[in-house]
């Protein structure tokens, strides 16, 4: 009796003892992991750093912080990367620092696929790219006494703003080329819509790769339901900007989606931004090419005349 009565006592002891440890571990993870939008709008970069820093924490065999470089505010610009596979993808919200729906759904994003990486991919994910624009929620970010459009920084085949004035557009070129991104998705607000290139000056929209673009897009819209098409025509004309940029220079299949219905969300809408994207993000991630388009160069007309289209507002 002695010697089983032992063996299920120590069986017993070693099972309230683990749940102990994961009820402590599960409890810790869902306070600190918990996003609260209604800060949405005053939240400063700090608490995007922690956040991600809570993120790694929580799932140390899936995520850990990488640091793209430095900001022209002097601040590092940081992102999580998840997963272990072999093929790189990038989510990059916030080049317009009043774009704070586009920080949240960017945070809900690293928070759902740092628990549930994509096998055979490493996603990298950046919530904040203009640190001073988003601490101050301003559009622009500011360098050496001026600001610029973050996302008309970019050499483009038909003007740009830039080309890289500012340390932050500098550091993500630079680590989209390094870390041979093959599919990438910018976050901004509002339109709502998801559109793919050329968004720039030109009646020449085609990039060949229509068929590739309208299934990405499609996947990415299921919940949301958000108007998909070509950049331009469904936005506006501008010119510089990172999507064409990503396309234009590497073939990176580039998707910008332009989330919600306003700049300035409520908690609930920031909610809803969340629940209709993240799932989508994460299918068009799971369902793009695996490596990048061959013809990629921007072979079309550039039209000047239609420079005075691009509002800056979005
Ligand atoms: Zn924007």
């Amino acid at each position: 009796m002695e010697p089983f009565g032992g063996q299920v006592n120590i069986f017993f002891r070693f099972l309230v003892l683990s749940v102990v440890f994961h009820g402590a571990t599960v409890t810790r993870a869902a306070v600190s992991l918990e996003l609260d939008h209604s800060r949405a709008a005053v939240r400063q970069y700090d608490e995007v750093r922690s956040f991600l820093g809570e993120l790694a924490k929580a799932h140390p065999g899936n995520a850990r912080i990488i640091t793209l470089g430095e900001s022209d505010s002097g601040e590092p610009i940081v992102g999580l990367e998840v997963g272990s596979g072999r093929i790189n993808q990038v989510v990059v919200a916030t080049h317009h620092g009043n774009e704070y729906g586009s920080t949240e759904v960017g945070l809900a994003f690293a928070r759902d696929i740092a628990a549930r990486p994509i096998p055979g991919y490493k996603v990298h994910v950046i919530p904040v790219l203009n640190v001073s624009g988003y601490n101050r929620k301003m559009r622009r970010e500011a360098a050496q006494g001026r600001s610029y459009d973050p996302n008309r920084n970019y050499p483009g085949p038909c003007g740009t703003e830039g080309p890289f004035t500012l340390k932050s557009t500098r550091a993500l070129a630079r680590f989209i080329s390094e870390k041979n991104i093959v599919t990438s998705a910018t976050l901004h607000t509002f339109s709502p819509a998801v559109v793919y290139p050329w968004g720039l000056s030109s009646h020449d929209l085609k990039t060949g790769y229509e068929g590739i673009f309208k299934g990405l897009v499609e996947e990415a819209t299921r919940e949301s339901n958000y108007p998909t098409g070509n950049s331009t025509e469904l936005i506006y004309p501008a010119d510089g900007t990172y999507e064409d940029y990503a396309f234009h220079t590497h073939g990176i299949w580039s998707v910008l989606f332009e989330l919600g219905q306003s700049h300035n969300p409520s908690t609930q809408n920031i909610e809803t931004m969340v629940r209709v994207n993240v799932p989508g993000i994460r299918r068009m991630l799971e369902s793009a090419p695996i490596e990048r388009a061959s013809k990629h160069a921007f072979s079309g007309k550039c039209d000047r005349s239609l420079v005075s289209l691009d509002r800056h507002d979005e």
